[in-house]
């Protein structure tokens, strides 16, 4: 094995290294399980050994020695992925970036931050002068913010600011690339989609400029309906209304919140359908009167907040929303699914009527290609693969398009072509030998 040979050993003298067999499974998970399939193609799958750079030198002699060597190099930020995307296919060195985790500077509506900070760590830092980050994923208490860029797509944030392959929504990446004489790369502009949701196959992101936006003091809110089409009319309209300026904007249709704990009696009345609210204070009467507009009860209104023991309303969101239902039945799984922009309320109910509880809608409304609109993931009572792709193929019939969380193929997530033979040009200068993160770009293995 060539991880453990001693002259690849030698060559990383001096760097934090771990090669207990509890740790190299371990940390080589990510959130794959929420998938029968990925769990049945990837339980098992590690790296041989695990390298924890402190600086970006230490980084750089990691993949100067792989790329001699010929060693695969995956990168593991938060660990948070749940499509395998940070799974050693084929074992080699996996580059925890925990230790590289210093903010370098945050400034006028910008932040510079080495790829390992946390993105909780980020926002309260931006806080503290005024800004905070335009989005994160619901997983910002873990995710790092070099794995966000690298494996995620949007989030908190994202009914206001959009997604993050939006020009803009990144400035720069510096990547370092995997060659025997590794050179620092600064991405700025269109180059960024080099990097930008390539699942480290083009490059070991080292440094992620963000633009930040003015902190705000945040209400959580839920409304609850009786009727799933008033709701999800309550959801878009809520949206579009530009008076309110809105963090979250979340539907869950019933039974999905008789899953939730953690929140006060009431708050998620029984057989309701629930919207999840994150608005600027200040908005919380427009939202009521909206509410009550489309016959819908407030249930919850308390100011946002972050302490431990505490689980803010937007960890019952997003990708959370399928965690907490797995936490109390393990046999869910779930879709990740785009709308058609103008006619995506009509398909959420068209949908909801379709399938009813076997597959329970969830929709995060967001800002995407300059409209508002939905996309889903929706929790799914697994029976068989033929049923859940069954399912898949009736969601189509209605113009609702499979972003597939059941693979691990980079181009399975629909990917934009022009960004994907963008990334598959990089990695041929970035990465000769394809030793980073293989077998997760198709295009590189088919060529
Ligand atoms: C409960 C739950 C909720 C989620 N909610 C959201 C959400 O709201 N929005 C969203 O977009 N995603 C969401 N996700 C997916 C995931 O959390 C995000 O993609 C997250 O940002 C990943 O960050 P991470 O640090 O954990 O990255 P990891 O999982 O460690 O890595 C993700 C990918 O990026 C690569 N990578 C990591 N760091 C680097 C680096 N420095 N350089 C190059 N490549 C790197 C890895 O190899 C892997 O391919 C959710 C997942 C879960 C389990």
């Amino acid at each position: 094995m060539i991880a453990t040979d001693p002259a690849f050993r030698a060559a990383l003298d001096g760097l934090e290294l771990i090669d207990h067999p509890v740790q190299l499974r371990q940390r080589s998970r990510d959130f794959y399980w929420y998938s029968p399939i990925l769990k049945r193609e990837l339980d098992g799958k590690a790296a041989d050994l695990i390298a924890v750079p402190r600086s970006i030198d230490e980084v750089v002699r990691v993949a100067a020695a792989c790329a001699r060597f010929g060693v695969p190099l995956v990168v593991r930020g938060g660990a948070t992925g749940n499509y395998g995307q940070m799974v050693p296919l084929q074992g080699g060195v996996l580059l925890d970036m925990a230790r590289l985790d210093r903010t370098l500077w945050i400034e006028r509506g910008r932040g510079r931050f080495e790829a390992g900070v946390r993105l909780e760590a980020a926002d309260t830092l931006a806080q503290q002068s005024g800004w905070e980050l335009r989005m994160f994923p619901s997983t910002r208490r873990q995710a790092t913010v070099g794995g966000y860029v690298s494996g995620g797509a949007a989030g908190v944030g994202s009914i206001r600011y959009g997604q993050l392959r939006d020009s803009g929504s990144v400035l720069a990446l510096k990547v370092v690339t995997c060659e025997e004489t590794p050179r620092l790369v600064e991405l700025r502009g269109p180059d960024i989609g080099k990097a930008l949701h390539a699942y480290g196959t083009t490059g070991v992101v080292v440094e992620v400029e963000l633009p930040l936006a003015p902190a705000y003091p945040w209400v959580e809110m839920v409304a609850a309906f009786e009727d799933f089409t008033a709701a999800a009319h309550f959801a878009q309209t809520l949206a579009e209304s530009d008076g309110l300026f809105l963090k979250l904007d979340s539907l869950m249709a019933w039974p999905l919140p008789s899953y939730f704990r953690g929140l006060d009696d009431g708050v998620l009345p029984e057989g309701r359908h629930v919207i999840m609210i994150m608005v600027a204070v200040g908005g919380e009467a427009g939202v009521a009167a909206l509410a009550a507009e489309h016959n819908g009860t407030i249930t919850l209104q308390r100011a946002y907040r972050e302490e431990r023991g505490h689980t803010p309303l937007y960890e019952y969101t997003w990708n959370h929303t399928t965690l907490q239902a797995l936490k109390i039945d393990k046999t869910v799984t779930y879709l990740q699914t785009i709308f058609p922009p103008d006619s995506n309320v009509e398909a959420l109910i068209a949908s909801h009527e379709m399938f009813g509880a076997e597959v329970m809608a969830h929709a995060e409304f967001q800002r995407r290609l300059g409209r508002t609109n939905c996309s889903s993931l929706q929790v799914v009572r697994y029976t068989s693969d033929e049923r859940l792709w069954e399912i898949v193929r009736q969601m189509d019939t209605l113009g609702i398009r499979l972003s597939n969380p059941h693979s691990y193929i980079l181009e399975d997530k629909g990917a934009r072509v022009p960004s994907a033979d963008m990334q598959l040009a990089f990695k041929r200068e970035a990465d000769p030998l394809g030793l980073l993160n293989p077998g997760k770009m198709s295009r590189w293995t088919a060529a």
